[in-house]
């Protein structure tokens, strides 16, 4: 892939990349994987907090110019890898953290999201956008089969913003950080099959605009359909709670 759509965007600011560390490693951390190094700024200031630090670069210069400038530095591997490739759950319970590249930054959450009890918090500098989709409350714009993913499998928190002169090159839209911590709604909810469970909330959100009734009918059937209090409403005005009830009944 060309150097440019490798969203190289660098973090600059160091009061940003302090709070960023002190967010994914409020203590000293084992075990911490970092995707996306770059030049190695959050590296840097990663590296004081964490026993081990695992970084993972896809940029074969990047990769080199971290080797060369942490050489010597016993706490750190640099991986010249694909992040969304990579089995992020190898080396087991990790903190993962990123200043993520915008083009990958909603499937390298999904796959951290996916790894469940394997992760101890991930905390990540993405596009404003997806990092309110990952918080919206139901009913907001921004809700939608991200945001319900993401509650089910972590307790999602839209840290703080991060304007485009933190960065160089400055990218064209806002950014923000996000901290997730796993936890156990979908054991609460009774929700035993994840994949099964995520099919069903994605067509209760085939077509954003029609309601329930509408997106469900084919399998449900409309009879059924009518007894449920949420038929009339859309699957954007549904809390994590609604959709577990709907998909029991289904
Ligand atoms: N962390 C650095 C900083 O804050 O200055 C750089 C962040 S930059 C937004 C994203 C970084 O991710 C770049 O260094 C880019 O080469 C790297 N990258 C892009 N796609 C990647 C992938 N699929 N796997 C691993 N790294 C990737």
């Amino acid at each position: 892939m060309a150097r440019q759509k490798l969203g190289q965007h660098f973090l600059v600011k160091g009061a940003i990349l302090e709070r960023i560390a002190a967010a994914a490693c409020p203590e000293t951390e084992p075990l911490v994987i970092e995707i996306g190094p770059g030049r190695g700024a959050l590296t840097g200031r990663l590296l004081p907090r964490v026993g081990r630090l695992v970084a993972i670069e896809l940029d074969p210069a990047l990769a080199e110019h971290l080797r060369v400038k942490f050489a010597g530095e016993p706490r750190l591997e640099i991986l010249r890898r694909d992040a969304l490739e990579t089995d992020l759950g190898q080396w087991g319970p990790a903190v993962i953290t990123g200043n993520l590249p915008y083009y990958a930054a909603t499937p390298l959450i999904e796959r951290v999201l996916r790894l469940r009890g394997t992760v101890r918090r991930g905390v990540f500098l993405v596009q404003k956008e997806v990092a309110q989709r990952l918080t919206a409350a139901p009913g907001s714009r921004q809700y939608g089969y991200l945001t319900v993913l993401a509650a089910l499998l972590a307790d999602c928190r839209y840290l703080f913003e991060v304007k485009p002169s933190a960065f160089h090159p400055p990218p064209k839209v806002d950014s923000a950080v996000v901290r997730l911590e796993p936890h156990r709604r979908m054991e609460e909810l009774a929700i035993r099959d994840l994949e099964d469970f995520l099919r069903f909330v994605s067509r209760c959100f085939r077509q954003k605009r029609k309601t329930i009734r509408n997106n469900l009918a084919e399998m449900v059937g409309r009879e059924a359909l009518e007894a449920w209090p949420e038929a009339g409403l859309r699957a954007e005005q549904l809390s994590l709670e609604q959709f577990a009830g709907m998909y029991r009944r289904a």
